[in-house]
């Protein structure tokens, strides 16, 4: 019999009943250190007081009206995103999957309202993650995503991740726009080199492609700067946002130019829930503390903190863990056996943590983890990989 709730994940026999900060509390009083953070969503821990405190005061004030009326939590979040970033406008959604909608369509919009209607490919990349609507998974194009849902929606060339030469014969001025993570997460925490993402914006410039960062994951102070691609200075015209811009509560975004913006006027887009006063009261509230300077210098001070301890940790396991990528608290341990066991061996542990394709597990820590549960998480990892190779050797 099929379960009441649609089976179309494998969960883990866990479930949680509380969280404080990095530590989540499990039905059978078990606690759990979590470098999942629900998939890099709960950037400030579970039940931050700040974040309590700014979903109560809305809570009890005004949840929802619709977009019918101007809403000014919405138009505070707008203001301070494009205060602190490239953008000129944002359109908020409720997921990364909508975000991912949105791209595509300002993308083809854009070019239809410039007289190339016919210029509508969009240049993804291999290993992408851009979400699970008929469009994104149109987008990333993997197999696993795929298929048994054709036809798919069409429009879309897929690049292997780093071949330059097929990179530049594919970026044409018939190409509307190329859309990529700056890190891929799903992917396997993999980091597009800033030379690379410099590249892309000289192709992107000489060819009037539209650029779309896909920052759902890698964003909101992850990498160590507000938005990944700052590491390498340039900046996109449209850029995708969600996971830890709500900190927990269901919110995501899309930022662009005032140009990438220029076809969407009204009529053209909609959400019912996009925007509303709880979601964005929230995120005004995770922007305010992730935005500033002293924070995002901690991220990348406690990232290399844990980044050198992880390469221990690869050094004392080598036929467990290859080798650390990653940037700030977005971490990847390539793995040499299925890093689903090696997720398996944590919850043992009471830890953590989540895999990735490309043999890899993920660290996405809460940004607001300290230096002792780093170093306990590290302990616990350590543990974690002696029972696996002790379970390797009695095989
Ligand atoms: C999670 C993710 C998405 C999709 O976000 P949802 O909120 O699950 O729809 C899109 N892009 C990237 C890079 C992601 O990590």
């Amino acid at each position: 019999m099929i379960p009441h709730v649609l089976p179309t994940y494998n969960r883990a026999p866990l479930s949680f009943v509380s969280g404080a900060g990095s530590w989540l509390l499990a039905e059978d009083g078990g606690r759990y250190l979590d470098l999942g953070a629900g998939i890099a969503v709960n950037a400030l821990g579970h039940a931050h007081p700040a974040l309590v405190a700014a979903v109560t005061a809305q809570a009890a004030r005004l949840w929802h009206v619709s977009n019918l009326y101007r809403i000014p939590e919405q138009e505070r979040l707008a203001d301070m995103l494009v205060a602190a970033t490239f953008a000129d406008t944002v359109f908020f959604t409720n997921s990364g999957t909508e975000a991912a909608e949105l791209a595509i369509k300002m993308a083809r919009k854009y070019w239809s309202e410039k007289g190339q209607p016919e210029r509508t490919q969009i240049v993804t990349f291999e290993g992408a993650f851009h979400g699970r609507s008929t469009g994104a998974i149109a987008a990333a194009g993997s197999e696993k995503m795929v298929k048994g849902f054709g036809p798919l929606m069409p429009g879309f060339d897929h690049l292997r991740f780093g071949d330059h030469d097929a990179l530049r014969s594919a970026v044409t001025d018939r190409t509307a726009a190329v859309m990529v993570e700056p890190i891929q997460g799903e992917g396997g925490i993999r980091v597009l080199p800033d030379a690379c993402l410099k590249g892309l914006r000289d192709l992107c410039d000489a060819t009037g492609a539209l650029m779309i960062l896909d920052e759902v994951q890698c964003g909101m102070g992850r990498a160590g700067r507000l938005f990944a691609h700052e590491w390498a200075g340039v900046t996109p015209d449209i850029m995708m946002v969600a996971k830890g811009i709500g900190g927990g509560f269901p919110l995501g975004a899309v930022l662009a130019t005032e140009d990438a913006a220029s076809g969407m006027v009204a009529g053209t887009h909609g959400s019912t829930y996009g925007g509303n006063p709880l979601g964005c009261a929230v995120g005004a509230a995770v922007l305010g503390i992730v935005g500033e300077d002293a924070f995002l210098a901690e991220v990348r001070r406690k990232g290399a903190l844990f980044r050198q301890r992880l390469e221990g940790l690869v050094a004392a396991h080598p036929t467990i863990f290859e080798s650390v990528r990653g940037v700030g608290l977005i971490l990847g341990l390539k793995c040499r056996i299925a890093p689903t066991d090696v997720v398996k061996a944590g919850y043992a542990q009471h830890l953590l943590t989540v895999p990735a394709a490309d043999s890899v597990l993920r660290l996405l820590p809460p940004l607001t983890i300290t230096d002792d549960e780093i170093a306990e998480a590290v302990a616990r990892l350590d543990r974690a990989a002696a029972t696996l190779e002790h379970a390797a050797a009695v095989a």
